[in-house]
């Protein structure tokens, strides 16, 4: 067994081998900026004081791999009154008069506020992130980008928000009042012995949690992130469910008021495992490790989480099989 900080000391250098990759967080801010539950309903907020009672003028389509949907057609959102923005999961959802703008933002997405966006159409291009242009009766606006080459942000155009796949299979939002210990007891029994990491961050499990507060929340309540479901005992239970409502609570308090551009910043600031990879626990001290997990990997300290000892990175041992 390796003392509190020991293993720190110990391994603090990447070693070789892909059992832990030797990589530099700093050259992977990626992770740290996938907004989740706390930064879409920060920007709701935002845009709901900066949208509301405006009336859309124009929506322009740069990147249209982007538009999911051809029913309504976009030009149905003109001169539509922009009533309300809110949040489902991790979805964006600007009601227009009835229609639904609904917005999943994914790995590289973000949305950027302009006070005053150029006359003419965006041409559509491959070097520019600039994905969809909202355009307001004012000339002011929302660009909603998205960096990299990996194109998945999603823009869905509905009358109900219920008619885009991935809201309607989404599971209990983890903030509201019908979020109790016990549908969470009821969650995790019904999981079974899948990976508690897996079950938190699966959208229809549990809406607006991925893979950056999955890692936090279950660092908080110092839990292994390879940990059966169903195998929390009560008091184990409460630690979690006090994790989920406390993490997702105070990132939710920071960022309300802020703007859009001051979000990814925050976020990043407060994070104490996820994406921190051979940095010092805030906690203890202990060297932050990483493992890989499904498409990605989590981040988690041993000291606080796993009595000391590091998780086997299980998808080697499948490769090897
Ligand atoms: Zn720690």
């Amino acid at each position: 067994m390796l003392r509190p900080g020991g293993s720190g000391q110990r391994f603090g250098k990447p070693r070789p081998g892909p059992a832990q990759p030797a990589r530099d967080p700093r050259t992977r801010p990626r992770l740290a900026r996938v907004p989740e539950l706390p930064e879409v309903e920060a920007l709701a907020l935002d845009l709901r004081g900066r949208l509301q009672d405006r009336a859309i003028a124009q929506v322009h389509v740069a990147a249209f791999s982007a538009l999911k949907t051809f029913d309504p057609p976009l030009s149905a959102l003109e001169g539509t009154l922009v009533d309300d923005v809110t949040r489902h999961g991790k979805f964006l959802d600007i009601d227009a008069s009835g229609l639904h703008v609904v917005l999943h933002l994914a790995r590289a997405g973000w949305v950027r506020w302009r006070d005053e966006v150029p006359t003419t159409p965006p041409k559509p291009s491959t070097k520019s992130p600039l994905a969809v242009r909202i355009v307001l009766d004012d000339q002011s606006g929302l660009d909603v980008t998205e960096a990299g080459t990996r194109k998945s942000l999603a823009m869905y155009v509905v009358r109900d928000p219920a008619d885009v796949p991935g809201i309607a299979s989404l599971g209990p939002d983890p903030l509201t009042d019908d979020f109790t210990i016990d549908v969470l007891r009821e969650i995790l029994q019904r999981e079974g012995r899948k990976q508690i990491k897996g079950v938190l961050r699966h959208q229809g499990t549990i809406a607006g949690i991925g893979n950056a507060y999955s890692d936090e929340l279950l660092h908080a309540a110092r839990m292994s992130p390879f940990k059966p479901a169903s195998s929390l005992d009560d008091e184990e239970l409460q630690t979690l469910y006090d994790a989920i409502r406390t993490v997702l609570g105070d990132a939710v308090a920071r960022s309300r008021g802020l703007a859009a551009s001051e979000l990814k910043g925050e976020k990043k600031s407060h994070l104490a495992v996820h994406g921190r990879t051979g940095l010092p626990c805030p906690v203890c001290g202990d060297t932050v490790r990483e493992v890989s997990f499904a498409d990605s990997s989590l981040q988690y300290c041993p000291t606080c989480q796993t009595g000391g000892k590091p998780l086997a990175d299980r998808r080697m041992s499948r490769l090897l099989k």
